[in-house]
């Protein structure tokens, strides 16, 4: 059988072709990652404050760009314009964010030695890694891979990304830019195709890979990393829900989930996929949520309120879902099984689905939300955290004790309180989840270390008179610093 060696993206929305790339096999893949080993001792040789010359000048090019960035994504991924620049507007945030704290972050820093060691001067300092491997999945083909890339960069590595194999003409356009910003070496270099690309990446041997993408493709990236001890960062799938007391603002909260179960076709990884609404006001609540869902003109049309299915077999998935819990007694409210589509998806509106179901239970990425009611926040605290996901949640409520205690006792990495994925607006916050929705973070303070590695130093200041490292030390030293220790720490206060 002949392999391919190109391959296309098409438009979900009309099927036309949006572009071609080669299908990169592992020997393109390791001579990639070799150029990259020697762009990394480069740039990591370059000053540091190069670094925020170079990614300012990376954020202009996606500011000025963004409109034919933005309609790439259009063509390319299916969702509306307005989406796509979205996901501009907020890569062009982090990049700043990273460009103007990576030295506070990643300087070289001060500890104080101790007493024992006060002849020390002590110090941890952030290295860079090397070369990561950058790769991405298709649903956010900018911000996504951006939160990873931008940090690497900041953090003095090299990058190897490897895009979805969907939206690999956003990937290119977005290397492309960088290789503009480090023309004298490839600092970012792109590798095209399939799966099969990306595990040659996963098992090349980079200093890190930061993997995006669902929780089965991220088991096996980890065990293909395993094989060279190379860390990861797994940015995976998720089940979030939005969790409604009774004294929430109704309106705020069907606004907010309307938009963050369906913008995007409900292909974002923090989408909203179960509500919990506390049972006083559930119809209300419903009422209102179904009136704001039957607004909705999904469509392909650059202004539809969100595109097709980019990926063809996920229309599978939400059939699958759909038909399991409306056969377990789950309600239509707005929509049904007749919603699916070829492509598109009308949006589909559930209620009082069984908490073992599909629907419940599983990653539906499609234009789906289930709106179940709970008789306190306390039961709906506890169906929230009954997933394997644990990536982020929303809560919405009149009382700012009710909020915060449930943002502590919900296990995900990311809570929105009284909104939807506002700390996705925040790059000084980390993002990543728990569980099944994977470890490390991105983004912020601990996305700049994530692509860094720390190391202890210290030097003598001064000689001490009492030297417990030396086998030339006082017979009695040992005796003195016991003695000093109990009275210093032997009293509990
Ligand atoms: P996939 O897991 O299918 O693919 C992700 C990336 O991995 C793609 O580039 C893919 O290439 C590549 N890949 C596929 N097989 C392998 C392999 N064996 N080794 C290495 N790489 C491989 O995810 P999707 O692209 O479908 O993205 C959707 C998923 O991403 C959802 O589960 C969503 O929740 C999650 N996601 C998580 C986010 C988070 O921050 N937690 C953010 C955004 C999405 P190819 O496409 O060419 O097959």
């Amino acid at each position: 059988m002949a392999v391919a060696t190109t391959f296309t993206t098409v438009s979900p929305g009309d099927s036309s072709v949006v572009g071609e790339f080669p299908v990169m096999s592992t020997d393109e893949v390791l001579a990639v990652v070799d150029r990259a080993r020697l762009a990394a001792s480069w740039w990591a040789e370059q000053p540091f404050d190069e670094r925020k010359r170079r990614l300012y000048r990376f954020k202009a090019i996606l500011a000025q760009g963004s409109d034919e960035l933005a309609d790439l994504v259009h063509r390319e991924g299916g969702k509306p314009v307005d989406d796509a620049l979205l996901e501009i507007i907020l890569s062009i945030e982090h990049t700043g964010w990273a460009a103007k704290n990576y030295q506070r972050v990643l300087g070289r820093r001060r500890v104080w030695p101790g007493l024992l060691t006060v002849n020390q001067d002590a110090r941890k300092e952030y290295e860079p890694l090397g070369v990561v491997g950058v790769i991405g999945p298709w649903n956010y083909p900018v911000f996504t891979p951006i939160g990873s890339i931008a940090y690497a960069i900041a953090a003095g590595n090299a990058v190897v990304f490897k895009p979805s194999e969907y939206t690999t003409a956003v990937g290119k356009w977005l290397v492309d830019a960088l290789s503009e910003v480090f023309p004298e070496q490839p600092v970012v270099q792109l590798v095209t195709g399939q799966g099969a690309t990306g595990a040659a990446l996963a098992s090349s041997g980079v200093n890190k890979i930061s993997f995006t993408g669902s929780t089965a493709t991220g088991r096996k990236v980890m065990a293909a990393a395993a094989e060279n001890l190379t860390p990861v960062v797994l940015e995976l799938g998720g089940k979030d829900a939005v969790l409604v007391d009774r004294d929430a603002n109704l309106d705020k909260a069907a606004q907010a989930v309307v938009f963050g179960a369906f913008s995007n076709g409900g292909q974002t990884c923090v989408g909203v996929e179960r509500v919990y609404v506390h049972e006083e006001v559930y119809h209300e609540f419903l009422d209102i949520l179904a009136t704001k869902t039957r607004a909705l003109s999904p469509g392909s049309v650059a202004d539809a309120s969100y595109g097709p299915m980019t990926m063809p077999t996920q229309v599978e998935v939400v059939r699958r879902h759909v038909a399991d819990a409306l056969d377990r007694g789950a309600e239509p409210v707005v929509g049904g099984l007749e919603s699916v589509g070829d492509r598109l998806i009308q949006p589909i509106l559930l209620t009082k689905a069984p908490e073992d179901s599909a629907a419940i239970l599983e990653e539906t990425f499609g234009p789906t939300v289930v709106v179940n009611p709970v008789r306190n926040m306390e039961e709906a605290i506890d169906r929230a955290n009954s997933t394997r996901y644990g990536l982020a949640a929303s809560v919405f409520s009149g009382s700012r004790r009710t909020l915060e205690d449930t943002a502590r006792r919900l296990r995900v990495g990311m809570v929105s309180m009284n909104s939807w994925v506002m700390y996705a607006g925040v790059p000084g916050l980390p993002w990543g989840g728990v569980g099944e929705s994977g470890f490390g973070r991105i983004h912020g303070a601990e996305g700049l270390r994530e692509f860094a590695r720390t190391k202890a130093t210290v030097r003598e200041r001064f000689g001490l008179p009492i030297a417990l490292t030396s086998f030339e030390r006082h017979p009695k030293t040992g005796e003195l610093v016991n003695k000093t220790m109990r009275f210093l720490h032997g009293h509990a206060k």
